[in-house]
């Protein structure tokens, strides 16, 4: 039976190897799928494609052998890992997705986005993300030494870490009236995000609305195939 996966907000870090052997596992368990979809803040932090830590190379090496034997392998970028470049993606043998991007999923035109666009209610992350999305300010971040840029995503993840906005509820769910704006626009009755850790299926006046989960003791994954789509989740042990 053929199937595609949806899974985001992995965070993937070295201090949480548990999720790093959860992607592993869950890698290799799904190797026959039509394609994966991972729908950003695939990383805690990524510096660029230049990132040369244990942690790229052993990511590397996971995706390469996922992809090795043909299966299809989508990567979205999140506002963690939002420096994550087309070089990364093509070493692993994906392909880089823009925010937001339409697909046709067994012939549903299917509206994808990491999701943190959608939360038009937070001010303040909107002004960080409309800086961190330009061209010109990611260019000059990038053109620092590698030295550099992991000093300034170390104080990133301090601030981050004293002001817990990895935990659902520090982060801002999403504004109803964008959701339906954007499903519009795109002309789609079918909506995959995750950004917001609050798994769940919404079926609204728009249509239906899947937001993915984080991955932690838990890892979530939303499986679809012609027939069914099913939001499921599984333990992780530390
Ligand atoms: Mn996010």
């Amino acid at each position: 039976m053929s199937y595609t996966l949806f899974i985001s907000d992995l965070h993937l870090d070295s201090a949480r190897p548990h999720v790093i052997a959860a992607l592993a596992q869950f890698l290799d368990t799904n190797r026959d799928c039509d394609a994966l979809y991972i729908l950003g803040d695939i990383f805690e932090a990524w510096l660029g494609d230049d990132d040369n830590s244990a942690l790229a190379a052993q990511i590397t090496d996971l995706f390469t052998r996922f992809t090795r034997n043909g299966t299809a392998l989508y990567l979205m970028r999140g506002n963690r890992d939002f420096l994550l470049g087309s070089n990364f993606a093509q070493r692993v043998g994906a392909s880089l997705l823009a925010d937001p991007t339409v697909i046709d999923l067994y012939g549903t035109p299917t509206l994808l986005m990491h999701g943190d666009s959608l939360c038009t209610g937070d001010t303040d992350y909107q002004a960080f993300r409309k800086m961190a999305q330009d061209p010109a300010w990611q260019a000059e971040l990038l053109a620092k030494s590698l030295a550099e840029r992991q000093a300034i995503a170390t104080h990133l993840r301090t601030v981050s870490k004293e002001s817990g906005s990895n935990k659902a509820q520090d982060i801002m769910d999403v504004t109803p009236n964008e959701v339906t704006e954007q499903m519009r626009r795109f002309n789609v009755e079918r909506l995959i995000h995750g950004h917001t850790h609050r798994p769940q299926r919404h079926d609204t006046g728009s249509g239906t609305r899947w937001v993915l989960g984080d991955w932690d003791a838990k890892g979530w994954a939303l499986k679809i195939d012609e027939f069914e789509e099913k939001l499921y989740y599984f333990n992780i042990n530390q």
